[in-house]
C-alpha cells in the first residue's frame, strides 16, 4: 500500500444556504489577507525586512480580524501571504510584489482553507461541518454544514483539509483526503518524460522508444464553442442563466478531455513498459505533504494557462499510481534550452513556431519534444550520444483528439485528406 493525498472537488448541494457564511468567510480571507499586507509593508519601510510566515501569525493572532475565521483557517492565509512574498522574493523578474485584496471598497472572495480542527464530516450523509471564526458566529451558528456531492466513483474520507474556493459562478469545495492505494508492479523499467508545452501540446518521450505528440488546444477551441454573449454575459447579479449552463458544459468537456487525455497517456506509458513518469516541476507547483497548494512561481504561469497543468497533472498521477506506475517530479531548468541530440545549452538555439532549432549541430526539431527528451533524461541520465537515435531526429507520433468518439487516434505519417 502506498500513502499519497487526493484533492476531490465538490459541488455543494445546499449553496443557497451556505452561501453568506462562506461569503462572510471569503471576504474575511481578503481582510486579513490585507492586514497582512499592510504589516508586511510597515516593516518593509521601517527596516527594510519581509517578516516571515511566523512573524505574521505571532503578530498578527491578537487582531480583530484574526478571529473571523478558525484560528487555523486564518493561519493558512497568512502563510499563503508569506508564501506569495517568498516567490515574489525569489522570482528574476521585475513583477509586483503581491497586493492587497480589494476593488474599491468591496472585497473578493478569497479561497478559505479548513484544517482538521476545523472540520467535522459525516461520510454517511455527505456533509460537512466547517468552523466558524469567534466573531461570525453571531446569534446563527458557529459552524457552516454544507451538503456535498462528487464523482460517483470517489471516497471522501481521512479528510485533511477542505478549501473553499469561488470558481466565479459558485463556491465549490476542494477536499484534501489521505489514502491508501493498493500499488500493482510497475509494467516494466523504463523511463519516459513529458513536457507541456507552451505551444499548446503535450510531448511525451519513452526510453527506448519514439516520441508522441498530443494536442492540447481542444481546450483553446473549446473557448470559442460558446459564442461570448452565452459564455460571458454578466447580468448585475453575476452571470446570466446561460451563461451559467455555457461555463458549466465548458467545463465538463474540459473535465472530459482531461480525464481521457491522461488516462490514454497512462495506457501508453503501460505498453511501452514504463516504470516512471519525468515530469517538469514548475517551482514547487504541488501539493505539499498536508495538501496545501504552493505557489505557482512566474515561470509556470505560462503554461498554466493554456494546460491547467495542476488539475491534469493531479488526474496523470493517481491514475499512474493505480498502475504502479510513478509520477517523478524533475527541475526543469535547461530542458528547454538544452539540444537533446548534441547536448549543447546554448542562449544562441532558439525556438521558433514550435521548433527548437540547434546553433551547434544545426538539427530542428519539435521543442516540446526536445523537451520531453531532456526531461526524461533527468531521471534516465543517460548522455545524449547513448540514445541518439531516439527523440532526435525521429519523428514524432502525433495524435489528434476525436471527439466523436472522445479518443486519440494518431495521425498518419504524411498522409493527405482526400
Ligand atoms: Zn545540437
Amino acid at each position: 500500500m502506498l500513502e499519497t493525498t487526493r484533492t476531490y472537488v465538490a459541488r455543494i448541494t445546499n449553496h443557497r444556504q451556505v452561501r453568506d457564511d462562506l461569503d462572510q468567510c471569503g471576504f474575511s480571507a481578503s481582510k486579513l489577507w490585507n492586514v497582512g499586507r499592510y504589516y508586511i509593508q510597515q516593516r518593509w519601510d521601517d527596516d527594510g525586512e519581509i517578516p516571515d510566515e511566523a512573524e505574521l501569525k505571532s503578530e498578527l493572532k491578537h487582531h480583530e480580524r484574526y478571529s473571523d475565521l478558525h484560528s487555523q483557517s486564518s493561519q493558512r492565509v497568512l502563510e499563503e501571504l508569506a508564501e506569495a512574498f517568498t516567490s515574489w522574493f525569489d522570482s528574476d523578474d521585475d513583477a509586483n510584489p503581491p497586493g492587497y485584496r480589494k476593488y474599491g471598497d468591496d472585497h473578493p472572495r478569497s479561497t478559505v482553507t479548513w484544517k482538521q480542527n476545523g472540520i467535522r464530516h459525516d461520510t454517511k450523509h455527505g456533509q460537512l461541518r466547517l468552523s466558524k471564526g469567534f466573531n461570525l458566529r453571531e446569534s446563527r451558528s458557529d459552524f457552516i454544514l454544507a451538503e456535498y456531492e462528487t464523482r460517483p466513483d470517489v471516497e471522501v474520507e481521512n479528510i485533511q483539509q477542505a478549501r473553499a474556493v469561488w470558481n466565479g459562478d459558485e463556491w465549490e469545495l476542494h477536499l484534501v483526503c489521505r489514502k491508501q492505494i493498493p500499488v500493482e508492479n510497475a509494467p516494466g523499467d523504463k523511463t519516459a518524460g513529458i513536457d507541456l508545452g507552451i505551444s499548446n501540446y503535450l510531448a511525451i518521450d519513452f526510453e527506448g522508444g519514439s516520441p508522441e505528440l498530443y494536442p492540447g488546444n481542444t481546450l483553446k477551441q473549446d473557448k470559442h464553442y460558446f459564442t461570448r454573449e452565452e459564455y460571458q454575459t454578466e447580468g448585475e447579479k453575476g452571470p446570466s442563466r446561460r451563461a451559467q449552463k455555457a461555463r458549466r458544459k465548458l467545463s465538463r468537456r474540459k473535465d472530459h478531455f482531461l480525464h481521457t487525455l491522461s488516462k490514454h497517456i497512462v495506457k501508453r506509458c503501460v505498453e511501452e513498459g514504463v516504470e516512471k513518469i519525468a515530469v517538469g516541476d514548475l517551482t514547487g507547483i504541488r501539493e505539499d505533504e498536508n495538501g496545501d497548494s504552493r505557489n505557482w512561481g512566474a515561470s509556470g504561469n505560462k503554461k498554466l494557462h493554456g494546460w491547467e497543468f495542476a488539475r491534469f497533472t493531479r488526474l496523470l498521477e493517481y491514475k499512474a499510481e493505480e498502475r504502479g506506475i510513478l509520477v517523478d517530479w524533475v527541475d526543469e531548468e535547461n530542458t528547454s534550452k538544452t539540444c537533446s541530440c548534441c547536448g549543447q545549452i546554448r542562449d544562441a538555439n532558439r525556438v521558433e513556431r514550435g521548433l527548437y532549432v540547434c546553433s551547434s549541430c544545426e538539427t530542428t526539431m519539435n521543442a516540446d519534444v526536445n523537451g520531453a527528451v531532456n526531461i526524461r533524461r533527468k531521471i534516465t541520465q543517460s548522455p545524449p550520444a547513448g540514445d541518439i537515435s531516439n527523440g532526435c531526429l525521429a519523428q514524432p507520433g502525433v495524435f489528434l483528439f476525436d471527439r466523436e468518439s472522445g479518443r486519440f487516434t494518431p495521425r498518419e505519417q504524411g498522409a493527405c485528406k482526400p
